[in-house]
């Protein structure tokens, strides 16, 4: 769209929605706000202050890294290495300076040093001083939440567009949608999960802007098209009028799907599909039941974890799981262990920085290298169970040794449980994610040995076309409907469906209504997807005959490029659209 004002930048779409608001540029290098902070009244008493918290974050450190024992190897050193760096006396004098001299607040004082010291070490080419770079940030985040008494707090006023170079999991899971009318960034990719965080809330968002703190000047008035993935800085009255107009289309094609919510999902020829929900916070469940969700087929654990300040006890996490399996008993929910690791990280649970994050200890293999992580986790999964219909499903394996050493410790939790006459679910089902590209191939030995399987494509693309999935210079290899990607998922489907085991889907593939026939056609019957994709998917399938899909499947599979399969599969959708009433 071009019509009126200053002409559309154009980025990804990350996030559907239009959103309207004023410019909030989130700094730079540090994505707190420390902008608004009144001055040091007392230096010497803000000094004592920013002293204090060093104190306490260091602390903290040698407190994790004690707790960690002997197991944590890689993580521990790293602990070490910020505790260094939180008592440096140079870094320390470097903030205490800023406040004395210019009369900065400690935040802001804080900020300004990490912002200056982490880009120095990043531009060095030294990789040990680069990672250094990034240790400087996890400690100036520590300090930065001992100043303010917790986690950082945004004071966004409502209706702000949010803008930021990129934003962390971790910091999209605390946003609140009533205040973040949208999101613009400079990074981010579709796959990514801040911007699968950014769907499941509800908040528009466009990626790739370059310069997206720059283009878009705090303050300004903006409108994002979150489908088309533009963003207009001051639009003129022709691209509101626009707006005006699709948003009410828009409203049309809800009060449709809303007509069909609580129709089966059941195909033309009478084929039954379950359709459930990905959740990752207690108010999803909401949304889940509006759209008249089956079951959750993926609750992401790892949110509850990343809005905390530390890892919640097993009392409070059984306490979160029972919140969420008792709002939508009588169904049942698949709660995923925690999948920390690559960018998924946790604020008060450092992981090593490495050359190759996404490569390296994550999901089930991370929680086996901290395995009192893992068997808390499973402590409260095995008492929620007790009153609930839930299974729990295994991150990030690579084949069996991980799930034997995960059944293996289950096992020993469960003697556990029982002589202390703690009550659980015997059979609590067990299933994996198949993610990664060697669980795909050994997906019949896993289905034999587990209770179910979920294909989680999301990961496996990115692991099995070596794209990675967050970075939007990657996207034109990062493709779901690679063919590759298609003839491994029929594998999976066809090796599991020996095996008599149940498979879903819960990568955003499943939630995407243009593969819908594909998938249909591949053998898929369960999908699960974002809470707002279920009507549009429920649509879909209710439109889809099962011989009609897979004719198309057999054919896709001969395909050799993923053009050729997308201009397919776009054509029988236009068609579709065509024949409906
Ligand atoms: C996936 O990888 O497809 C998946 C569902 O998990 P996540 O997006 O949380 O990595
Ligand atoms: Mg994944």
């Amino acid at each position: 769209m071009t019509t009126g004002g200053a002409p559309a930048l154009k980025g990804v779409a990350l996030a559907p929605g239009i959103g309207r608001g004023r410019a909030f540029v989130l700094g730079r290098a540090v994505a707190w706000s420390h902008a608004g902070l009144e001055p040091a009244h007392d230096t010497d008493v803000e000094i004592e202050r920013f002293a204090a918290a060093c104190d306490r974050a260091a602390a903290a450190l040698a407190a994790l890294r004690l707790a960690m024992g002997g197991a944590a190897g890689a993580v521990s050193e790293i602990l070490q290495t910020q505790e260094v760096l939180v008592h440096d006396h140079v870094f320390r004098e470097l903030v205490s300076e800023r406040v004395r001299v210019r009369g900065l607040a400690a935040e802001a004082a804080l900020g300004e040093v990490i912002a200056e010291l982490g880009g120095a070490f990043s531009d060095l080419k030294d990789p040990y001083i680069r990672e250094r770079a990034a240790d400087l940030r996890d400690v100036g985040q520590r300090v930065y939440v001992e100043l303010t008494g917790g986690r950082e707090e945004l004071d966004l006023p409502a209706g702000s567009i949010l803008v930021a170079s990129e934003l962390d999991p971790s910091f999209v899971a605390s946003l609140d949608p009533a205040r973040v009318a949208g999101v613009v960034t400079e990074s981010g990719a579709g796959a990514s999960h801040a911007a699968i965080l950014l769907r499941s809330l509800g908040i528009a968002a466009v990626g790739a802007i370059p310069d997206a703190d720059e283009v878009v000047p705090d303050g300004s008035t903006v409108l994002l098209d979150g489908y088309a993935g533009l963003v207009f800085v001051e639009p003129g009255p022709a691209v509101l009028d626009a707006y005006e107009r699709l948003e009410a289309d828009l409203r049309t094609r809800d009060a449709l799907l809303e007509a069909e919510v609580s129709r089966p999902a059941v195909t033309l020829d009478g084929t039954a599909i379950r359709l459930e929900a990905n959740l990752g916070k207690l108010a999803d469940t909401a949304a889940a039941l509006h759209w008249n969700a089956d079951g959750v087929g993926l609750y992401r654990t790892e949110f509850a974890f990343a809005i905390r300040d530390r890892f919640p006890s097993e009392d409070e996490q059984t306490a979160i799981l029972e919140g969420v399996a008792e709002r939508l008993a009588p169904r049942p929910v698949v709660f995923r262990l925690l999948d920390i690791g690559a960018e998924k990280t946790l604020p008060y649970f450092p992981l090593a920085t490495v050359a190759n994050p996404a490569l390296n200890l994550r999901g089930t293999r991370l929680l086996l290298a901290h395995p009192e992580v893992l068997a808390t986790q499973l402590r409260a999964i095995l008492r929620a169970s007790a009153s609930y219909r839930l299974s729990a499903l295994l991150p990030m394996v690579g084949g069996l040794e991980e799930v034997r050493a995960v059944e293996r410790l289950l096992a020993e939790l469960k003697e556990e449980l029982a002589s202390r006459g703690v009550a659980f679910d015997d059979r609590l089902p067990l299933g994996a994610m198949i993610e990664v590209p060697s669980a795909a191939l050994l997906a019949a030995d896993l289905a034999r040995e587990l209770d179910f399987l979920s294909l989680g494509t999301n990961d496996l693309v990115q692991y099995l076309l070596a794209a990675d999935r967050e970075d939007p210079a990657m996207s034109p290899y990062y493709r779901a409907l690679h063919p590759a990607v298609l003839r491994v998922i029929h594998g999976v489907v066809t090796a599991v469906g020996s095996a008599g085991k149940p498979l879903s889907i819960c990568g955003e593939m499943a939630g995407t209504p243009l593969y819908t026939e594909l998938l249909l056609g591949l053998g898929l019957r369960t999908f699960s997807v974002a809470p707002r994709q279920l009507g549009a998917i429920r649509h879909e399938i209710r439109r889809i005959d099962l011989r009609e899909a897979t004719a198309l499947a057999e054919r896709v599979l001969g395909f050799g490029t993923r053009d050729q399969i997308r201009a397919l599969l776009e054509s029988r959708q236009e068609r579709r659209a065509e024949a409906m009433p």
